[in-house]
């Protein structure tokens, strides 16, 4: 997978971007990042890329011709068609299903803002989709876009170490065609501590015990915690029992 980032600081994401899983799917070939610079692309000795708003008011806009031809530049990188994906609040809110799609694509480009944001007319003409991160505000799209990159990097087949663990993790919907739930809890060596022991049910070997216990802790922490994604009556049987117990 490709994704090219243009930003006022693409280097940002790239090294945000480039530890862990994240690092070692660049390593193994999986994603290719590229960053682009719209001042790269900006006219004149000052290499403006901002200007006042019309009507006045705060802030600075992101001007659209260095963005523009920064973003046709790109485009042109790479012969596959690419999605472009503003950087916004005011996009979709991600979830982990948006994050399966998007992962799915050969490639993205990812455009972030900065200041007040870009000009509108930049972006009716050339974006694509836009997404948020969440119902805050941050002063740029380079921690957005490096959750985006991170997100779908470890979703590229053989970035995880353990393919399965994807499949396990909060807001994957796994075998089954049930609720999204989030995470069971995880425990781990030792097994006394002065903090508590591990549930013995998850020391038993009894492989069908612990999966039935992962899932009633999975469903009862999701009821407790994100009620929202727990549609009761369409709970299978199983499944309510377990959260009834
Ligand atoms: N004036 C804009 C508004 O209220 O919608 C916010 C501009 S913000 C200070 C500057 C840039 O940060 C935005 O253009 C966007 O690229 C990025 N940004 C800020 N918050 C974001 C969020 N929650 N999700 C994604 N991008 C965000």
């Amino acid at each position: 997978m490709r994704i090219d980032i243009v930003s006022l600081f693409p280097e940002f994401v790239a090294q945000v971007a480039g530890h862990g899983v994240v690092g070692r799917a660049r390593e193994r070939g999986l994603l290719a990042l590229h960053g682009w610079n719209p001042r790269d692309y900006a006219e004149g000795s000052y290499r403006r890329v901002d200007d006042r708003p019309f009507g006045g008011g705060p802030g600075m806009v992101m001007l659209v011709d260095p963005l523009r031809a920064c973003l046709a530049a790109a485009r042109a990188a790479d012969a596959k068609p690419a999605k472009v994906i503003y950087l916004t609040p005011q996009g979709e809110r991600l979830t982990q299903a948006r994050v399966r799609e998007l992962a799915r694509r050969e490639r993205l480009v990812l455009l972030c803002g900065r200041y007040e944001g870009i000009d509108e007319r930049l972006v009716a003409a050339e974006v694509d989709e836009e997404l948020s991160i969440g119902d805050y505000i941050l002063s740029g799209g380079e921690l957005a876009a490096a959750v985006v990159v991170d997100a779908v990097a470890r979703l590229q087949e053989g970035a995880l170490n353990d393919a399965e663990s994807a499949a396990q993790d909060s807001f994957e919907p796994g075998a089954s065609d049930g609720p999204l739930l989030l995470d069971c809890p995880h425990y781990t060596r030792p097994v006394e501590h002065p903090l508590g022991a591990v549930p013995p049910v998850l020391l038993s070997g009894n492989h069908a015990g612990i999966a039935r216990w992962r899932r009633q802790q999975a469903l009862g922490r999701t009821w407790l915690r994100r009620p929202e994604l727990v549609d009761r009556k369409a709970l299978s049987e199983a499944d309510r029992q377990l959260l009834d117990a």
